[in-house]
């Protein structure tokens, strides 16, 4: 019969017009992302050792880092993510063993200009060296010349 798809498509409008509505006024309103979620990257300093493992793993080379040798130790002084090339595919924070790179569930990271979308994580300088402990000096060997005339010298230390 003609317009029974119209008064069944009616139905279904009237029907759902009074459900609980699934979608909200973003970026007024914002939903609860998943614990799991691959959002922007969050890097804790104070764990990281410039090891360059998360970086070595990037399929995409998204990852630029600058380190430098402090005491003995690598110290992060650059860590740049080149987020226009990532594909939050994961294992950049996977390869990390000590747990410094991980995701948040921020997911707005949209810019006006590509070039403002590169998220800085670290940018700062190198602490100076801690000035190393004065060696003590040992003592140089001598050369005792006898007093004797004609005897060969005798050497100590
Ligand atoms: S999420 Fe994937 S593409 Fe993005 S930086 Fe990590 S390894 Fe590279
Ligand atoms: S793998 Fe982890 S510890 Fe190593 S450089 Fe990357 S964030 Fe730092």
């Amino acid at each position: 019969m003609f317009g029974q798809g119209l008064i069944k498509g009616l139905q279904i409008t009237w029907g759902r017009l009074l459900d609980k509505k699934h979608t909200v006024k973003y970026p007024y309103e914002k939903i609860e992302m998943f614990p799991r979620f691959h959002g922007r990257f969050e890097l804790d300093v104070e764990k990281c050792i410039a090891c360059g493992l998360c970086a070595n793993a990037c399929p995409n080379k998204v990852i630029e880092m600058e380190k430098e040798k402090v005491d003995k130790k690598q110290f992060l002084t650059k860590y740049v993510m080149r987020i226009e090339y990532c594909l939050f595919c994961g294992l950049c924070v996977e390869s990390c063993n000590k747990d410094a790179l991980k995701f948040t569930n921020v997911l707005d990271m949209n810019q006006y200009r590509r070039s403002w979308v590169r998220l800085s994580l670290v940018d700062r300088p190198a602490p100076e060296a801690a000035e190393e402990a004065p060696k003590e000096e040992t003592p140089a060997k001598t050369v005792k010349v006898e007093a004797a005339a004609g005897q060969a010298p005798v050497k100590e230390g």
